[in-house]
């Protein structure tokens, strides 16, 4: 576990999907309910949601 400190809650689940960093545009797709972590390798911390 990564411990985390930033903008997110510690409990700041997603759900599935498309994500995109919205720092490099970095399209992250997700299997499963995901605790939202910086695990991004440019270490930014927003993601937007995506459609399709
Ligand atoms: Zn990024």
């Amino acid at each position: 576990m990564v411990a985390f400190s930033g903008f997110l809650p510690e409990r700041n689940f997603v759900m599935p999907g498309r994500m995109r960093c919205v720092h490099c545009e970095t399209d992250v797709l997700l299997e499963s309910i995901t605790r939202l972590e910086p695990y991004h390798y440019c270490g930014h911390r927003y993601f937007a949601r995506t459609s399709g």
